[in-house]
């Protein structure tokens, strides 16, 4: 049987409640346990796929191409387990899916209620991710929102009843607390028995209490939220502010023994901790000389999480090339409009520009004029550039306007009467009328040419990456694209659609339709990340 672990957080958002459930899935994998991960999330969107980038991030797209919260790209970034649309539950679906069964007449003329429906509802999706591999050992649920929350009552109550119903060895409560720091250097601990407070009159009772603290908490602190919150003594842990990366909080937690904990509550054999792969990971961290400038131009700068998983996988890339990777965000408007702020991060002086340029993705028509810029800026000075789906659509319109001269050359999402509609709707696209989960979405193969810089960076011909896009490469000028020299360098099987751009005569630039940063992980960089990164490296070492 499946043992389930509910990760709740209190005082206040933001203290790092995903990083920390992460964390513990990671060492409860290096404990050899087969691990899955769930959020659930108290929005009343179905999913994250129809929400604005600064509302909520980025939408992270599973295999299988759901569009669901950026936590989910936490969880793949620190443990194995598969994650699929069943891990990111919400209340929009779970009340859309009990508002279809009452309509089918499935509950028998009874009153529709929050409970039991729709906590049933939510205990047989949580439990539908334990089924729906026999070997799960342990399912982490990450709740999202705030003990105290309206939003979240059926979601703590549906972790109050599973943790009733499976016995406390097997359901556990970690919750997630703030110390706040006043004037005088002094912790304070009464907003974490506040929050455990909440906790309790909503019928549970932690086991474990992770506080979020500027220091690690001395063993008088400990004790004292340990009486006050009726936990054990081992039992209080400390997400101490650290300086490094937030990879090192498997090992800041594993140092305090919160896995030997967490497995003594839920009575499994402990067994050998195997972290080689993290502390070799921190190795590479701590030994990395020098860096490297990369350019993001983009639209949502101001929010680092908008990009975040392009973020975290030039990070990743940075480990793995032994370089750090300075971000320098450049939005797009701006630039568009020859903002010399924004023209000076990108081009800089001659010797403190960019040593590489990404542009991820994207929609609308704001800033599209920058990021052209900054790709002809990335061809003609033979920078290294990586596009990213709407990245990779400049990397064609680019083209098209500058080496083709067609000066109207444009994607038909920003301008519908081009004559040269070089980027356009795929045809699957053109009667859909819901925005909602109706792109080309998930896991698909492409297969990359011989001799491509895609081929080599992935060391192979088949590549299976996820999609989230309308528009596509237009076919009908494929000739004057091939014949000017842009390089297509990976197809769909069928050969029909274009998945990759290269230019040539330069040192490194690959534009994909699809999105690899959601499959970078710390402990193994993403290929083409690592070969964007890598040339940046080499330009900059060429110019010194
Ligand atoms: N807006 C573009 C499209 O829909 C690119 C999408 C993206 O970058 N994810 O095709």
């Amino acid at each position: 049987m499946n043992k389930y672990i509910f990760v709740s957080g209190g005082v206040c958002s933001s203290l790092g409640k995903g990083v920390a459930a992460s964390s513990l899935g990671a060492l409860l994998e290096g404990r050899g346990l087969n691990v899955r991960m769930v959020k659930c999330d108290p929005y009343i969107n179905v999913d994250a796929g129809t929400m604005s980038p600064y509302q909520h991030g980025e939408v992270y797209v599973t295999d299988d191409g759901a569009e669901t919260d950026l936590d989910l790209g936490n969880y793949a970034r620190f443990t194995r387990g598969v994650l699929s649309r069943a891990n990111s539950i919400t209340t929009g679906q779970v009340y859309d899916a009990v508002i279809r069964k009452e309509r089918e007449g499935r509950y028998l003329g009874r009153t529709v209620q929050v409970i039991p429906h729709i906590t049933d509802e939510i205990k047989s999706r949580i439990a539908a991710v334990a089924k729906e591999d026999p070997d799960t050992d342990v399912v982490i649920v990450e709740i999202g929102g705030t003990v105290g929350d309206i939003e979240s009552i059926p979601f703590l109550e549906a972790a109050r009843q599973m943790i009733h119903e499976s016995g406390r060895s097997n359901a556990i409560s970690v919750h997630l607390t703030l110390i706040p720091e006043v004037a005088g250097g002094e912790l304070k601990t009464k907003p974490t028995q506040h929050s455990v407070k909440a906790m309790q009159e909503m019928g549970i009772q932690p086991d474990i209490l992770v506080c979020r603290a500027p220091t690690m908490l001395d063993e008088s602190n400990r004790r004292k939220i340990a009486l006050f919150c009726n936990v054990e003594n081992d039992a209080v842990f400390t997400s101490y502010n650290i300086d490094t990366t937030i990879y090192e909080i498997p090992l800041v937690f594993f140092k305090q023994k919160l896995d030997q904990v967490v497995l003594k509550k839920m009575g499994v054999e402990s067994r050998h901790a195997n972290l080689g792969a993290w502390y070799s990971m921190m190795d590479k961290f701590k030994t990395q000389k020098g860096s490297v400038r990369i350019g993001i131009v983009g639209k949502y700068m101001e929010l680092h999480d908008a990009y975040k998983s392009v973020y975290e996988a030039l990070f990743h890339a940075g480990l793995e090339c032994g370089v750090k990777v300075e971000l320098v965000k450049i939005d797009s408007t701006p630039l568009e409009e020859g903002d010399a702020a924004a023209v000076n991060a990108l081009l800089g002086s001659p010797d403190s520009g960019v040593d590489g340029i990404l542009v991820p993705g994207g929609f609308g028509q704001r800033g599209i004029n920058g990021m052209v810029k900054a790709a002809s800026w990335a061809r003609t000075n033979k920078v290294p550039y990586f596009g990213i789906c709407l990245g990779m659509q400049i990397m064609v319109i680019e083209w098209a306007r500058n080496v083709l001269g067609w000066e109207d050359a444009d994607s038909t999402e920003f301008n519908q009467d081009t004559r040269h509609p070089v980027v356009s709707l795929m045809e699957e696209q053109e009667n859909v009328v819901n925005y909602g989960a109706t792109m080309r979405l998930g896991r698909s193969e492409s297969a990359a040419e011989e001799g491509s810089l895609v081929a080599a960076a992935y060391g192979e011909k088949h590549i299976f990456e996820r999609h989230r896009h309308r528009y596509e490469f237009s076919n009908v000028y494929r000739k004057e694209m091939l014949e000017t020299g842009l390089r297509l360098s990976a197809f769909t099987p069928d050969g029909v659609l274009v998945e990759s751009v290269e230019w040539p005569d330069h040192p490194w630039a690959v534009g994909v339709q699809f999105h690899p940063e959601f499959k970078s992980k710390p402990t193994l960089a993403h290929p083409l990340f690592r070969e964007f990164i890598a040339a940046a490296r080499d330009k900059k070492g060429a110019q010194m």
